[in-house]
């Protein structure tokens, strides 16, 4: 069949939520509207441990958190929030910090306003904050709280935490339909009519609708398209989005990076966070590390270079390639606290390490600089391609450490020239 129309190159959708902004000091964090889509991540210290805690929303933020959310569940907690703060900003570090509350946010955050003033903004999970009058009340004193101090709140909905009362209402509702839902699509309602209706009432009570940002977490991967794409269609809030318990290792990096994919390509979420339970000895900042990915994969943000490496076959029968791949994406990695600052538009670069000379040339020649590694059985030569030229041919025992060289060469050529002139 001819084509009748040249082939669009796909893209995420616009997104159209309000803009709300979480602040701390000279830092603003905006999230939504116009905004980049946000990382966030979750300390999992005791935060009654200060010290502690600083240090890991400090590596947290270093590993590309903009916001870092620590729990606040007891007066201990909330009386070192304001230290934690004190500690990261001693250490230069100006991350907005979000306090994550339930069952008693409401006392905390009255009987603490240093802790309430040190939060750039609250995490309210309203199937949380008690049963009937209590709910509302201690609900009301949350948000007063945030009007108080200026601060915007995520009102977080999670399906293993959702309003029993409303559940139930709902349940009722539907079993008097002439054809009643699946009780599936009661709990999707469930969800995100306790988003909305919190937010209403969020905004009677004086909150900003700007500064109001939702979400309605589950486990399943179909279950929490669904549920956004319906509160997508109902508000126009800001959406942070995440799979909640989304599980371990391969598993929870897959299901987050499915759902959050689907969901960002159709211009729905503001803001991300991956869930990952850490194996045992595994970095915190792993979850950051995913984020981001999912973020630049999407092509809808850059934060380290890119390293396109091809998986190896029956052409590659030793690991060189496998092993320059990994040491080329880790010293970039290592490198970008360092290269943010002194090469601006360094996270773009597009570096190719491939195994033979099936895709390599071609593949390298898309990259910005890449390498083709000789395949079993070619001759032991290593073209190098810069900017879809080739440059120069490697040869010997050295290729990775003269691989490496050309690396550094052309980014301090191609960024330290962009810093040079942005500097004078
Ligand atoms: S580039 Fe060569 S070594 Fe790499 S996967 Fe393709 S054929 Fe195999």
């Amino acid at each position: 069949m001819e084509p009748c129309l040249p082939i669009a190159p796909a893209s995420p959708q616009p997104r159209r939520s309000r803009q709300a902004r979480a602040v701390w000091g000279s830092r603003v964090v905006t999230i939504g509207g116009d905004a980049p889509v946000r990382v966030q991540s979750m300390t999992n210290t005791d935060t009654q441990d200060a010290i502690a805690t600083a240090i890991q929303v400090k590596e947290l933020a270093i590993a590309g958190s903009e916001l870092v959310r620590i729990t606040v569940n007891t007066p201990e907690a909330a009386a070192q929030v304001p230290y934690i703060r004190e500690q990261l900003d001693r250490m230069g570090i100006d991350v907005p910090l979000i306090g994550d509350f339930h069952y008693n946010g409401h006392r905390l955050l009255t009987d603490y306003p240093d802790c309430a003033q040190a939060l750039s903004k609250y995490r309210i999970n309203p199937g949380n904050v008690g049963k009937g009058d209590k709910h509302d009340r201690q609900f009301g004193q949350m948000i007063e709280a945030a009007v108080r101090w200026g601060k915007p709140v995520r009102i977080g909905v999670n399906w293993g935490s959702l309003d029993q009362e409303l559940l139930a209402q709902l349940m009722d509702e539907n079993s008097r339909r002439p054809e009643p839902w699946d009780a599936r699509s009661v709990m999707y309602e469930a969800l995100v009519t306790s988003a909305l209706e919190s937010a209403r009432r969020a905004q009677e009570l004086g909150m900003d609708g700007d500064q109001v940002i939702l979400s309605c977490k589950v486990s399943g991967v179909q279950d929490l398209v669904s549920v956004y794409r319906e509160l997508a269609r109902r508000c126009n809030y800001a959406l942070h989005l995440g799979l909640t318990e989304a599980g371990m290792g391969t598993k929870g990096t897959v299901a987050s990076s499915v759902a959050l994919g689907i969901l960002l390509q159709e211009g729905i979420g503001d803001t991300i966070r991956v869930s990952l339970t850490p194996q045992p000895g595994e970095s915190r900042t792993q979850e950051v590390v995913i984020a981001a990915e999912i973020l630049q994969a999407l092509g809808l943000r850059s934060f380290v270079p890119s390293v396109t490496a091809c998986p190896g076959c029956g052409r590659t029968t030793s690991t060189t390639f496998q092993e320059l791949a990994k040491q080329i994406d880790d010293y970039l990695r290592a490198q970008m606290p360092v290269w943010r600052e002194r090469y601006p538009g360094v996270e773009k670069l597009r570096v190719a390490v491939m195994g033979c000379i099936v895709n390599g040339p071609g593949e390298s020649k898309h990259a910005d600089i890449g390498i083709s590694l000789p395949g079993t059985g070619e001759a032991p030569a290593a073209p190098v391609f810069i900017d879809g030229q080739k440059a120069v041919t490697l040869r010997g025992d050295n290729i990775a450490n003269e691989f490496h060289q050309l690396v550094e060469n052309y980014i301090e050529k191609r960024f330290g020239q962009t810093h040079a002139a942005a500097a004078a």
